[in-house]
Order: structure tokens, then C-alpha cells, then sequence
């Protein structure tokens, strides 16, 4: 049986945050599009929920943390996004609920985006590859925190300095989704996607895999995805519509 053919995700917004849980989460497939993103004029900003100081089995939280958000500031330069955020939660115990939805309101809020982009928040990634807990945590809370971000007697207190109520959250995707029914052509910034995962050297290096190779990693996910999209290489992204009706065709 031949995969299924993915629609192409619009491309008629100028302004897009991605809130992740980790340092890393968005160049493990999604870097190479948000490359195409801002080489078209768009902006992107980077929100990292935790600084992924848990992640290095060899090294100090105190220093991991260091370590991993200068190779994200990096990995975000390659790929042409400027303003990255770390909001400092604890890395691997990060709560679903309220405060974080709280948490992300605000920084949805403050940034009035057209769309969120995260990574894959379902239980797994595919048969036999489970989910981890503070993806899970984050997506949910996002998809909630973006309706909230538009009212404006949800979380009231923020709404100080300025601070208004942002209702123009057109969807959420979520990247590298099992679900994923719509992609994004990457051939032109294959690269630069490769680039900014090799950006994350020390992490790399610490998960101990035996000549791995971003490259090679990379391009199998984006062959199977362009062989879905009619192109090289492609990423693939779940939408979750948050205009009723609203069905991304375009
Ligand atoms: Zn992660």
C-alpha cells in the first residue's frame, strides 16, 4: 500500500512560536522547515519550557544547562530565528495543569502569534516508541494555553503594562505527530536543518549512540516524508485547527 499522500501546511501567516519542552525538540525534523519559514520573511521565535539540564547522564544540571542553551541559541541562528526564551521549568517533571497553562498564555500573550508549532504531544511516536513526559505535558497545555491566551477573564492578572488578550492563534502543529497528515517541502533548507542538529554537539555526544549521524537521520525521516509531499524531502506536522470549521486546505 502506498503511504498517504500529506496536504501542504498554509503558508499565508508572517508570525509563528514554537514552544517546546527541550533544547533540541525542534532540530530532531523541524528545523529545516522553520528555516524555509524565515527565508521567506516570516517570523519565528523560539520558547524552550525547560533548558534540558536533566539530558546529559555525564554532566551537572548546573552545567548541562549552560551547555544545552548555547547550543540551542546556536541551532536557532542557523535556521534564522532570533529570539529564543528559556522559561527555566524543571527538566523531565513537567506538570500538565493549570500553571502551565498559565505559563504559556502569558508567553502566547506577549508574542501574538498566527500559529504554535511543537513537537509530537501523543503518547508515542509510532508503534514501540513512546512518548516523553514533558512533550506530552507541553502540547496539551499549549492547546489549551492558546484559547486562553483570548480570553480575557482567563488568567485576568496577566493582563497589566499593556498585556492584552490574544485570540488569533489559527492552529497548533505539532511536528514529527504519528497523526500527521500535512507537510512542508524542505529540500532547499535540507541543510541548514542538518546543521542545527549537529548544533546540539555535547548532547549528541552524551546519548552515546554509536556513529549516529544527523545526517543520516534526518534524510530518512524527510525521503518518506517527501515521497508523501512529491519532493525530496519534507517534514511532516499534525494540525489541530483552532478556528471552528477551519480545515487548513489551502
Ligand atoms: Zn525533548
Amino acid at each position: 500500500m502506498d503511504p498517504e499522500p500529506l496536504k501542504s501546511l498554509p503558508e499565508n501567516w508572517s508570525k509563528a512560536v514554537a514552544i517546546v519542552a527541550h533544547p533540541d525538540d525542534m532540530e530532531f525534523g523541524a528545523a529545516a522547515a522553520v528555516a524555509r519559514w524565515t527565508g521567506q520573511g516570516k517570523e519565528v521565535v523560539y520558547v524552550m519550557v525547560t533548558s534540558g539540564e536533566a539530558g546529559i547522564d555525564g554532566m551537572h544540571p548546573d552545567e548541562c544547562r549552560r551547555v544545552r542553551e548555547a547550543e540551542e541559541i546556536e541551532s536557532a541562528r542557523i535556521v534564522g530565528v532570533e529570539t529564543l526564551e528559556f522559561l527555566g521549568l524543571p527538566d523531565g517533571i513537567v506538570e500538565y495543569g493549570v500553571p502551565l497553562r498559565r505559563t504559556l498564555a502569558e508567553v502566547i500573550r506577549r508574542h501574538r502569534p498566527d500559529i504554535v508549532l511543537t513537537g509530537n504531544f501523543r503518547d508515542s511516536f509510532g508503534p514501540g516508541a513512546l512518548n516523553q513526559a514533558d512533550h506530552i505535558a507541553v502540547g496539551r497545555a499549549l492547546l489549551d494555553a492558546a484559547r486562553d491566551a483570548g480570553n480575557r477573564w482567563i488568567f485576568p492578572d496577566q493582563l497589566t503594562d499593556g498585556l492584552e488578550p490574544w485570540g488569533g492563534v489559527k492552529a497548533v502543529w505539532a511536528f514529527g505527530s504519528p497523526e500527521g497528515r500535512h507537510g512542508v517541502d524542505t529540500t532547499d533548507t535540507f541543510d541548514q536543518g542538518v546543521a542545527s542538529l549537529a548544533a546540539h554537539a555535547a548532547y549528541i555526544d552524551g546519548l552515546g549512540w554509536e556513529n549516529w549521524d544527523p545526517r543520516e537521520f534526518l534524510e530518512s525521516f524527510g525521503r518518506q516524508a517527501g515521497q508523501r509531499l512529491g519532493v525530496t524531502f519534507a517534514t511532516t506536522a499534525e494540525v489541530y485547527s483552532l478556528t471552528w470549521g477551519g480545515d487548513d486546505e489551502d
